[in-house]
């Protein structure tokens, strides 16, 4: 028997699933895409001009300690080996990002040793005798108040608009702090670009004759009843036509800088000084150093709030958020047939790793036990 399967969202989420599922050769699966091209926002093209490969939503970059997931990802793309490294620029000086022993020696003139550097940091940290309840207490804890006041201070303001207070920890745990001279963005065991692009990547997971994919197609509940089960990928309050409120979002806007020679020289510099009105600029060949451009681009970030039609980048999750999002869970609960995954089906600030992984295990728990499926691929909570 075939089961029809309806999956809203060509993103890494929808991609991966779609994919497990028509593997099994027990589904078939329609594939539906607000957008006009596939891969969500890792979607990636080939400027003409340059002959760069372009991260339209901003630049990813493949990490993880997952070598399950590491090994699918190459089933279906070429992987270039990518180690990402960023500095901070703060008051006209560079330094390396996450801060590490030649950071905190830079940054104060000193010359520690890895001990005494983790000796004079703890001096310096806010002292907490339980989980830090916020993204300010985290890095305070961690960093201590020069370190925050310099790197993350004014680039939370920016990118976030909001008090580092007001937002949870575990935004600011994404970085770690670092005592050894390690300068790599990313301690994960895996790295690397995809040689083709991230678009490429998609195609090939969809790339199976039991998929069937609709771009630029708008999708209602009304739309969905005729499916044995939906995997929604896409927005949960969009789901509800927002009956519960808007889930809070930042979007990002991007300024392209070209010029006849590199503009930075390097992949990603992020600016500190809450004076500069972008939070980083990236220079997108940088992502793909086996390539030779004709020329550089490079795009200035910008952060703000999402609006209704601007493209939702990052979940807020502050306090308020998590009344509207336990709103929508509860709705959802009462829902049948239907998962929701992936970051906005969740409302996660996920990494693709991790999306890709929780496809996999949405897709296996599918194969296993089809009417017995969660609500939710993850935990939104
Ligand atoms: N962050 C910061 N200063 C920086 C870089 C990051 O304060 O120069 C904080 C900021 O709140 C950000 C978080 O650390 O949201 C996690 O950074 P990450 O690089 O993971 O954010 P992403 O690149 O995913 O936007």
């Amino acid at each position: 028997m075939s089961r029809n399967i309806i999956i809203i969202g060509a993103g890494l989420t929808g991609a991966v699933i779609a994919r497990q599922l028509a593997d099994s050769g027990t589904c078939s699966i329609t594939l539906f895409e607000r957008r006009d091209h596939l891969a969500g926002n890792c979607f990636t093209f080939r400027d003409p001009a340059s002959g760069t490969m372009l991260h339209k939503y901003g630049p990813h970059i493949f990490h993880t300690n997952d070598t399950e997931v590491w090994t699918y990802v190459q089933r279906f793309a070429l992987f270039e080996p990518f180690k990402h490294r960023v500095v901070a620029r703060y008051q006209g000086r560079d330094y390396g990002l996450p801060v590490n022993l030649d950071t905190i020696n830079a940054f104060y003139g000193t010359q520690f040793t890895s001990d005494e550097a983790r000796a004079f940091i703890a001096s310096r940290c806010l002292k907490l005798a339980r989980p830090a309840a916020n993204a300010e207490e985290q890095a305070l804890s961690t960093l201590g108040h020069e370190l925050f006041n310099a790197f993350y201070k004014g680039y939370i303001a920016k990118q976030w608009s909001r008090p580092p207070s007001d937002l949870p920890a575990s935004v600011t745990a994404r970085l770690p702090m670092r005592f050894d001279r390690e300068d790599c963005y990313f301690g994960h065991k895996h790295q690397g670009q995809p040689r083709f692009g991230y678009t490429a990547l998609v195609e090939a997971l969809l790339d199976h004759p039991a998929i069937t994919i609709h771009t630029e197609t708008e999708i209602t509940r009304a739309d969905l009843r005729d499916a044995d089960h939906v995997f929604w990928s896409g927005p949960l309050d969009a789901y509800f036509d927002h009956a519960e409120g808007r889930l809070g979002y930042r979007t990002l806007r991007f300024e392209e800088l070209r010029a006849p020679t590199p503009i930075q020289g390097r992949a990603v510099v992020n600016y500190s000084d809450p004076d500069v009105p972008w939070t980083r600029i990236a220079e997108h060949s940088f992502f793909t150093p086996w390539e030779t451009p004709r020329e550089a681009v490079a795009f200035r970030e910008y952060a703000d709030d999402c609006g209704p039609e601007d493209e939702p980048f990052y979940p807020i999750r502050l306090i308020s958020e998590k009344a509207i999002l336990a709103r929508y869970i509860e709705r959802a609960k009462t829902e049948k047939n239907i998962t929701f995954a992936g970051r906005m089906g969740t409302y996660r600030y996920i990494d693709m790793d991790i999306a890709v992984r929780e496809a996999l295990d949405c897709a296996a728990q599918f194969l296993r036990a089809p009417d017995d499926m969660p609500v939710f691929s993850a935990s939104p909570i």
